[in-house]
């Protein structure tokens, strides 16, 4: 007889930043606490996370089956789980207020032993609601290392102002000043010698023992 079970949970995240998590096989690493990393084992038929897509976490190996951007994501087990045709649904519908997502993970399998069902539904339920608890807690405030940034364009659509994550300003993007040897040279007909005090010109002259360099 199979077996189903559904957890739920309600966050401030978005569809899009928990459809991310769970479509790239690494970001399981970052969101679940599980023993070891998750990694990515098989590309999707047509793209990178989508369909198809293989991702070895321990103890098992799943292959994604549904892949609707942002709203719903599905797997199977293929190895490593003590049961038959399991496989989850996640179903990721907006707040109406529209300040995040009413999550639902449903599982459905068999066992492999006649009779153990209760036994393992009382674990898999535990396993389900780890994850709604997992998944939100990390996306609601998602460090800017997480691999799930990586699918930034999980649909192959650009994604609207990034807003969903937090974004992180990089002092590396600035462009640098421009040389001091440049300006210097716009008023020409200034000899360098002239008064040499002159307030104005003294401070762009680049300080060499400073140091940084
Ligand atoms: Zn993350």
């Amino acid at each position: 007889m199979p077996q189903e079970i559904e957890v739920a949970a309600a966050t401030t995240a978005a569809p899009e930043v928990l459809f991310r998590h769970l479509a790239v096989p690494e970001a399981w690493g970052a969101w679940g606490k599980f023993p070891t990393r998750a990694r990515q084992v098989r590309k999707g038929d047509t793209t990178t996370y989508g369909v198809g897509c293989v991702k070895q976490i321990w103890p098992a190996k799943e292959q994604t089956v549904a892949y609707e951007p942002y709203s719903r994501f599905s797997y199977i087990a293929l190895s490593g789980l003590p049961v038959r045709r399991y496989r989850s649904d996640v179903h990721l519908d907006p707040q109406e207020d529209g300040t995040g997502t009413y999550l639902r993970w449903r599982a459905t399998f068999e066992p492999l032993v006649p009779g153990t069902g209760p036994l393992l539904g009382f674990f898999f339920r535990l396993m389900l609601k780890s994850f709604v608890r997992w998944l939100p807690d990390h996306a609601e405030g998602c460090p800017a290392t997480c691999p799930a940034r990586d699918a930034a364009t999980c649909n192959g659509r650009k994604r609207g102002t990034g807003r969903e994550h937090p974004a992180v300003p990089s002092a590396r993007t600035r462009p640098r000043t421009a040389p001091n040897r440049t300006r210097g040279r716009k008023p020409p007909t200034t000899p360098r010698r002239r008064t040499g005090r002159s307030p104005a010109a003294s401070p762009r002259r680049p300080d060499r023992t400073s140091g940084t360099w």
